[in-house]
């Protein structure tokens, strides 16, 4: 089978022509084929992520699905708009885009919870991806829904790979030291083995030694300590430097 290729971005990164692809392949599915009048064009495709497949060696789009990141009024990120182009359906497309974009999501939002209105005669497939039905079955534009939420699992994924890039937020934590035990051990597995991580890592935590400096300038008191936990600092980043050259078998 023909590998996928898939893309994620948001609304503003979108080319125009995927974009049109993508409305039209939805009023498709949703309205034309699903007999259903809607508006598809709902005014949230501006905040959301948009996910698409396509087979390496065809034009046209595959599949598609759509992600709405957490906000003020909802703590899940939301999933949906899934589907698969009428000619590809029964070949397992839509398997194949739920496990890369549950990927993405734990990637961009580790540890929130996903939620998806689903369709009800889909219940079986989001429960084999661990979905779990949080509501009665109810009545959407003439189809019926069922609301189903599977659970965030951030401290898992990350003990279990250990491995993923950290993103913007954890790094900016780690390297202030607010994040817990787990997830310093967790980090520092990383760091060793990622030296793009290691490099980020290393450039925020001297920028706020600079910024520790500036703000104790001038308070000779003060100017000791802060000289001695520079040495300190400078100390452990030794030491992580050493750990690193060490698991990437520099000496
Ligand atoms: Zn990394």
């Amino acid at each position: 089978m023909a590998d996928i290729i898939y893309q994620w971005a948001k609304f503003d990164d979108l080319e125009r022509d995927l974009l049109y692809e993508i409305l039209q392949l939805r009023q498709k599915v949703f309205v034309l084929e699903q007999s259903c009048l809607f508006l598809d064009a709902d005014g949230l495709d501006q905040e959301a992520w948009h996910f698409t497949g396509r087979l390496q060696n065809e034009q046209r789009l595959l599949a598609y699905l759509r992600v709405l990141p957490p906000s003020q009024e909802r703590a899940e990120v939301v999933l949906g708009r899934l589907l698969v182009c009428r000619e590809k359906r029964g070949k397992g497309f839509g398997r194949k885009m739920m496990v890369e974009v549950l990927k993405r999501i734990d990637a961009v939002y580790p540890g929130r919870a996903v939620k998806v209105c689903a369709q009800s005669r889909l219940k079986k497939f989001y429960e084999s991806f661990g979905f779990k039905s949080v509501s009665q079955p109810y009545d959407e534009d003439g189809i019926e829904h069922i609301d189903m939420i599977k659970d965030g699992t951030y401290s898992e994924s990350l003990t279990e790979t250990g491995l993923r890039c950290l993103n913007a937020a954890e790094m900016k934590a780690f390297s202030k030291g607010y994040c817990s035990e787990k997830e310093k051990e967790a980090y520092l597995k990383h760091l060793k083995q990622c030296s793009e991580c290691y490099q980020k890592y290393m450039a925020l935590m001297m920028f706020s030694i600079k910024e520790q400096g500036k703000k104790e300038h001038g308070r000779g008191f003060l100017l000791l300590r802060s000289r001695l936990s520079l040495m300190a600092l400078g100390c452990l980043l030794a030491l992580l430097v050493a750990g690193w050259a060490i698991s990437l078998k520099m000496f």
